[in-house]
């Protein structure tokens, strides 16, 4: 079945937005997965497997319903499904989701303190992504996408211990601002670690005037064009 102008068009913009990620440290083998709600309430569009991030294009993701059923695309599915159904289903408000092992995060997924908003890319995840803890193996279960979901609530971006991260966005530019800020948030914090200096961070008050700037709705436009061209001028 040949699919509809406007999702051919945002299936072409995620598997961009794949392949900036990977681009920006989210890379890890064929490891890893972005996906979009379905516009026509069928499910979700998912990576297929066997692919890398940075080998994604529009025409590689499979449509799966919310029990992990494949109903439409090509190619293989990926295990990890129920993180991005049932984060789907918990969140309205999300049309799409990330899950990836990036480098930073894995290792800020071992670290049992919580990430410091150091800089602008921390404040702007709004307070320490909260972390899944229950498990590091794979995500294969309703239930324990279900678990997931609870633990991400309303935060943009989540650790799943010893293992990676999952991220979340109304559009494509936000998906992709979540997972590298929580990338970049976390190599700061990993590399002060390992300083191990004495560090110091905004408080409370200078983070919430810092976030308001943050919030301007031209800057995520701004991010994703750069995203683009840079990504143009490796492509
Ligand atoms: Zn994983």
């Amino acid at each position: 079945m040949l699919e509809s102008p406007e999702i051919q068009r945002e299936l072409h913009l995620l598997g961009r937005a794949a392949r900036i990620l990977e681009m920006e440290g989210h890379g890890d083998l064929t490891l890893g997965h972005v996906s979009m709600r379905d516009p026509d309430g069928r499910g979700l569009w998912m990576k297929r497997a066997t692919l890398g991030l940075g080998e994604v294009t529009g025409n590689d993701f499979v449509l799966i319903d919310f029990d992990g059923n494949v109903i439409g695309g090509n190619g293989p599915r990926h295990n990890e499904w129920p993180i991005h159904s049932e984060i789907m289903l918990a969140r309205p408000d999300v049309n799409f989701v990330g899950h990836t092992h990036a480098f930073y995060v894995v290792l800020m997924s071992c670290i049992a303190d919580d990430l410091h908003p150091y800089t602008h890319a921390g404040i702007w995840l709004e307070g320490p992504p909260p972390r899944y803890t229950e498990t590091s193996e794979l995500i294969t279960t309703r239930e324990m996408g279900a678990s997931v979901a609870k633990t991400l609530g309303k935060s943009r971006t989540m650790l799943i211990r010893n293992h990676g991260c999952a991220f979340v966005g109304k559009s494509i530019p936000e998906l992709c601002a979540a997972g590298n800020f929580l990338n970049e948030a976390c190599r700061l914090h990993v590399t002060l670690a390992q300083m191990g200096v004495k560090t110091v961070w905004p408080d409370e008050a200078e983070a919430a005037r810092k976030l308001k700037m943050l919030q301007d709705p031209g800057l995520l436009e701004a991010y994703w064009q750069y995203y683009s061209r840079k990504l143009a001028r490796i492509e």
